[in-house]
């Protein structure tokens, strides 16, 4: 059986600790977040799209882990089968490490192998992903004439069927990895010794607990950290925050909260990849009916541009409108909230990272708790891993936020 894999070897350069509890403590794992499920799921969506591009391959994906080995036997007895010309996820080991490439083409007397990624660019990440598959696949004696790297190309503009040669492109990465083949070499041997040590190593959090991905051994590592206080007074410049304050005062208040999806494949004629499209949003304000206006295009999202018309013709009555999430389409009676805190150098130690909503009305109201369950992962709620009717409540509670945190400051 293996020791490593592309996920546990990436997993071990960012810790070694966190490779040692995947491979000996995997129960003390934390829970997947919706995000990160929606996550996963993109990449698998993407990768199997992907296969278009080169079709009629065969599919050696094994259906548990215990049928790695015969896989890779089976995968070696195909490379020399001159019927086949295509395999996808084939599995190969060498020197205790596993992998399986996304996409194996024939190519003469050679193969090239393709590593599919969900993304507009390409990181250090994705290279060392693909030196260390290139480093197995050297290893195992396969004929290379290329290592590339396939993801999405921001320019394709989708009309009419997903056209798969538009949608992706394609880098080599063969350079880099045959540069990086000795470090690949003495990393797997380092991170070897890691899984047989007889305790995990000694590793103190810290940033790489998220980078280049959020660890999901946080919950058991940082249990003993204090978290953040949220009582601990936040400080902001008063002078430069009512500097900012709308003038003259407005009469009418409008609360906005959009919500965009990005799809990283585009569903839409028009569309490009990962291009923003608004399915829903919450509008609080007088001339709402009840005080709230909700509107969706969750089940048809061909609609999305028409939300922005009824949009715009509500906020026409309003002379301000707040919102923590500003965009091209709101014109010039935004207030964007989020903004006017950062100009006026408000600080609180939950904002270190950044000012999200959840964690400035923290900060404001002092209480962690109050507003955990409003964020909304668009991509979950495609995947129906989020109800309509939960994301839209969870819509209006977040408006509600932005509310309370304009009226804190300016009212
Ligand atoms: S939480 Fe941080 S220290 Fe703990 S295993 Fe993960 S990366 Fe390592």
């Amino acid at each position: 059986m293996h020791i490593l894999s592309k996920s546990t070897y990436i997993k071990g350069l960012q810790c070694e600790k966190a490779l040692y509890m995947t491979k000996k403590h995997p129960y003390l794992r934390d829970r997947l977040s919706i995000e990160q499920r929606a996550k996963f799921q993109r990449g698998t969506d993407v990768g199997i799209l992907a296969q278009q591009y080169f079709p009629g391959g065969v599919n050696m994906t094994p259906n548990s882990p215990s049928q790695f080995p015969r896989r890779v036997k089976e995968t070696m007895e195909k490379l020399h089968n001159p019927d086949i010309n295509v395999m996808y996820e084939a599995v190969f080991q060498h020197n205790d490490t596993l992998i399986m490439v996304d996409i194996l083409v024939r190519d003469g007397d050679q193969w090239k192998a393709i590593e599919v990624k969900s993304s507009l660019k390409l990181s250090t990440t994705y290279y060392n992903d693909a030196a260390l598959q290139y480093y197995v696949l050297h290893g195992c004696g396969v004929p290379l004439s290329d290592f590339q790297l396939m993801y999405l190309n921001a320019g394709y503009v989708k009309q009419g069927p997903i056209d798969v040669r538009q949608l992706f492109q394609l880098v080599s990465a063969m350079d880099y990895a045959r540069e990086q083949e000795a470090t690949i070499a003495a990393n797997v041997e380092r991170l070897k010794q890691v899984v047989a040590l007889p305790h995990a190593p000694q590793v103190v959090v810290g940033p790489h607990c998220n980078d280049p991905y959020p660890c999901d051994f946080r919950g058991h590592c940082w249990r003993n950290i204090p978290q953040e206080d949220p009582n601990v007074p936040y400080s902001i410049d008063f002078k430069a925050l009512f500097a900012q304050a709308p003038d003259p005062k407005p009469r009418r208040i409008a609360y906005l909260n959009p919500l965009f999806y990005r799809p990283a494949v585009p569903e839409l004629d028009g569309t490009r990849p990962y291009q923003e499209m608004m399915l829903a949003f919450a509008l609080s304000g007088d001339q709402e009916p009840n005080g709230n206006t909700l509107w969706d295009c969750f089940d048809d999202h061909s609609r999305w541009q028409e939300g922005l018309d009824v949009m715009e013709a509500r906020l026409r009555y309003y002379d301000l409108v707040v919102t923590f999430t500003p965009n091209e389409h709101l014109g010039y009676k935004v207030f964007n909230l989020s903004e006017v805190l950062q100009n006026a150098e408000m600080f609180h130690p939950l904002l270190k990272d950044g000012f999200s909503l959840q964690h400035t009305a923290a900060a404001v109201f002092h209480d962690l708790k109050l507003f955990e369950h409003s964020r909304i992962i668009v991509e979950a709620l495609t995947q129906d891993l989020l109800s309509y009717e939960q994301a839209k409540k969870d819509l209006i509670a977040e408006n509600e936020v932005v509310k309370s945190i304009y009226q804190h400051f300016f009212k």
